[in-house]
């Protein structure tokens, strides 16, 4: 009789189920909002107010689906040797546009060769979490860095952007759940990275001055290259 594997198995059957239901409840939630955006558009009186703030609710609730669970699939216990480099380069479609809307660019380094082990699903998650908070971070001439290498048997990744900062008071509390300074935050994007950094055995560190920017690294232990794998042939320029 086991019963941390018992336990175990009834984690991964919770996290399926948030998987599924995320993906479920996402259509009707995005449908929902159209609606009411047009209601809003239509509206002149006191009613608009209300709309609004149904709109706002929706957004925060998407919110929350956007920090626990976007990449999570039902086949969330899924471990493999994970490319960083292909990794990023999903990543990077996702997150480009959102930093040009901002105002900001991002610039991402990562060579080839950079095995590690785990879910790729959840590796995403926890990097679109950490970017994410960079671009929300930034204002004028907003500029976020991605680099990695290898060291020593560690896989090293940065993130670097010259947003709004920290100071020590709130890098204290990073990673406690609901804990935010956004008007819109969930404060739930920095506990579930945290978590999944450190079920794929890494470590991450923050440094950070206010008015000045932030540099977050994440590190995680060397995984050989698979074998029979071919490499990545880059189709875009890397100026
Ligand atoms: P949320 O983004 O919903 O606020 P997070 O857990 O992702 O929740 O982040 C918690 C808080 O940590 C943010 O509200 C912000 O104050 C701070 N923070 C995290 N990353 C950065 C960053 N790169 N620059 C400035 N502040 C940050
Ligand atoms: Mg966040």
């Amino acid at each position: 009789f086991n019963n941390d594997l018992q336990r175990s198995e009834k984690m991964e059957i919770i996290s399926e189920l948030a998987a599924s239901v995320a993906h479920e409840v996402r259509n009707p939630l995005q449908v929902t909002r159209g609606f009411l955006q047009l209601l809003a558009e239509k509206q002149e009186n006191s009613d608009k107010v209300y709309l609004n703030m149904a709109l706002e609710e929706l957004d925060r609730a998407s919110g929350i689906i956007t920090d626990f669970l976007t990449f999570a699939k039902p086949e969330v216990g899924n471990v493999t040797t994970l490319d960083i480099l292909e990794e990023f380069i999903h990543i990077e479609g996702i997150l480009v546009p959102m930093a040009n809307l901002q105002g900001g660019k991002i610039t991402v380094h990562v060579p080839n060769n950079l095995f590690i082990t785990g879910n790729s699903s959840k590796f995403k998650q926890a990097f679109v979490n950490i970017i994410k908070n960079s671009i929300e971070a930034l204002h004028d001439e907003g500029d976020i860095q991605v680099w990695a290498y290898v060291e020593k048997d560690q896989v090293y990744i940065h993130i670097k952007d010259n947003g709004e900062g920290m100071d020590q008071a709130v890098l204290e509390r990073l990673g406690e759940p609901y804990f935010s300074n956004k008007t819109k935050g969930t404060g739930l994007g920095l506990m579930v990275t945290f978590r999944i950094i450190e079920v794929m055995n890494g470590k991450i560190t923050f440094r950070s001055e206010k008015g000045v920017g932030t540099e977050v690294t994440i590190r995680f232990p060397a995984a050989k290259k698979p074998e029979g794998t071919s490499e990545i042939i880059l189709l875009k320029p890397t100026s």
